[in-house]
């Protein structure tokens, strides 16, 4: 995510620290091989696929249907239980008698739900016998969508509406426990494994709705289209509704741009993105690897002033003005959080920095004096590494500072230490490394050091990389 206000993003990077005593303490248990070892914790439920029918109704501000989602058990241990969050309460919580959460599920089959937690975005459902290593199963719901007013990624401007964080995800189990991280109100807090997603959108034909995945569309009922989406290898599912304007261009390389606008959005501002959209998409699939998904939207509103722009993988939420968005930002995260997958709520760095490295990179930024420019740590406990908790515990003014700032600045310190080459070396075979999975600090570290004969310790140190 960004703005161009830069408002918006710990403890420390939990991982590294859990994955050393991942035994109780007593006496040592005998030591798993390492592949055995991993296979325990490995993240589960994995390789999810989404099924999804929704109906909107006259102006796309209520979707009802139902959802399936199947699952395996990638850990050696038996699961007993699947988490579902439901991150768009994330603001409005568990709601009040008279306006009730905003995403709400019931008619739970394939399993027993539990009632819900974390401010009602965690639903449990307890599975009818422990699913074994390698099995898969399902679960389904009624889920009934109200998007929320307020101009937000889950929300709506004038007769468009927003619908990100809106369809439930299976949450992540792996060697640090359940991921049941709050919303902490700014930033992001999310993480899932990537799957795949159905997803059928039945809505009044007055409506575009733009979507994930590759969409096509066929008549319903009188007055009404069924729009359907096939996505692949993402981690999460986003979607608009509103008499949008559009426009379709191919890049040279091949990927499929889709821009939507509203209808107060600048022209000259539409054309910026467009422009900045073929050419970044382009170079970081010269530089990362092939964009994958085909296709990819760009949903525009002059309206978000108080949100920003948000990523979701092939859908951009941009905040539009006359001289553009960021949009290119927003681009480099299909990259950094969507094909390289990260904990956000525990490792903001590991998509924020990256995407605003390569948004700087692309603009040909100067970078020289990017350390000296923003001055000290702004304070003692400042680390890049701190995880979304530490900044919601009082430490918000230092989100976007030590996250975007410091963080991409790292990154150019990072590729004067390697050189040019490496650091397009490295990056490369990052990316290459952890397609469509999820990677750590650790990982990162471990891949840099393998770029260099240099001793990367001081640089981790001085750039407070823990
Ligand atoms: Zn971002």
């Amino acid at each position: 995510m960004t703005s161009h206000r830069f408002w918006h993003a710990t403890t420390l990077a939990l991982s590294a620290v859990l994955l050393l005593v991942p035994q109780a303490a007593g006496a040592p248990a005998p030591a798993d091989p390492p592949d055995r070892a991993a296979a325990l914790r490995a993240a589960t439920p994995d390789r999810p696929s989404y099924d999804v029918a929704l109906r909107a109704d006259g102006d796309g501000s209520r979707w009802a249907g139902r959802q399936t989602v199947s699952f395996r058990n990638a850990a050696r241990t038996p699961l007993r239980s699947i988490d579902v969050r439901l991150w768009g309460n994330g603001t409005d919580g568990c709601g009040t008698p008279g306006s009730p959460s905003p995403v709400r599920v019931s008619g739970v089959a394939g399993g027993t739900p539990r009632p819900l937690t974390v401010g009602c975005t965690a639903l449990r459902i307890d599975l009818p016998e422990p699913l074994p290593h390698g099995a898969r199963a399902s679960v389904s719901f009624d889920v009934a969508i109200t998007v929320p007013d307020r101009v937000h990624r889950f929300g709506r401007d004038g007769a468009y509406r927003f619908l990100g964080n809106a369809l439930p995800l299976l949450s992540v189990r792996d060697a640090q426990g359940r991921h049941l991280d709050p919303d902490v109100g700014f930033g992001e807090s999310f993480h899932t494994l990537a799957g795949d997603f159905r997803v059928v959108l039945d809505h009044p034909s007055a409506l575009v709705v733009p979507a994930t995945g590759t969409t096509t569309r066929r008549a319903g009922a009188p007055g009404r289209t069924v729009s359907t989406s096939v996505a692949r290898g993402v981690r999460d599912f986003a979607w608009a509704a509103g008499p949008f304007a559009s426009k379709a261009v191919t890049t040279p390389g091949g990927v499929r741009l889709n821009a939507y606008w509203t209808a107060t959005t600048s022209p000259e501002g539409v054309a910026v993105d467009l422009r900045d959209a073929v050419g970044s998409v382009d170079e970081f699939g010269r530089r990362f690897g092939r964009y994958p998904y085909g296709e990819l939207d760009l949903v525009m509103s002059d309206d978000l002033d108080d949100f920003g722009s948000m990523e979701f993988p092939g859908l951009v939420l941009l905040w539009t003005e006359p001289e553009g968005s960021a949009v290119v930002h927003e681009i480099a995260h299909q990259w950094f959080y969507g094909i390289v997958g990260n904990d956000q709520f525990a490792s903001p760095w590991l998509d924020e920095s990256f995407a605003q490295y390569a948004n700087e990179r692309y603009y040909r930024l100067d970078t020289a004096t990017c350390w000296d420019d923003q001055g000290m740590w702004p304070s003692d406990t400042a680390a890049l590494t701190r995880s979304m908790g530490y900044y919601a515990d009082g430490r918000r003014s230092e989100y976007v500072r030590v996250v975007y700032r410091r963080g991409s600045c790292a990154l150019h310190d990072l590729e004067r230490t390697l050189g040019g080459p490496s650091m397009a070396g490295l990056l490369r075979g990052y990316v290459r490394d952890h397609w469509l999975g999820v990677a750590t600090t650790e990982d990162f570290k471990r891949a840099a050091q393998a770029a260099t004969p240099k001793d990367l310790g001081p640089f981790w140190t001085e750039h407070r990389i823990r």
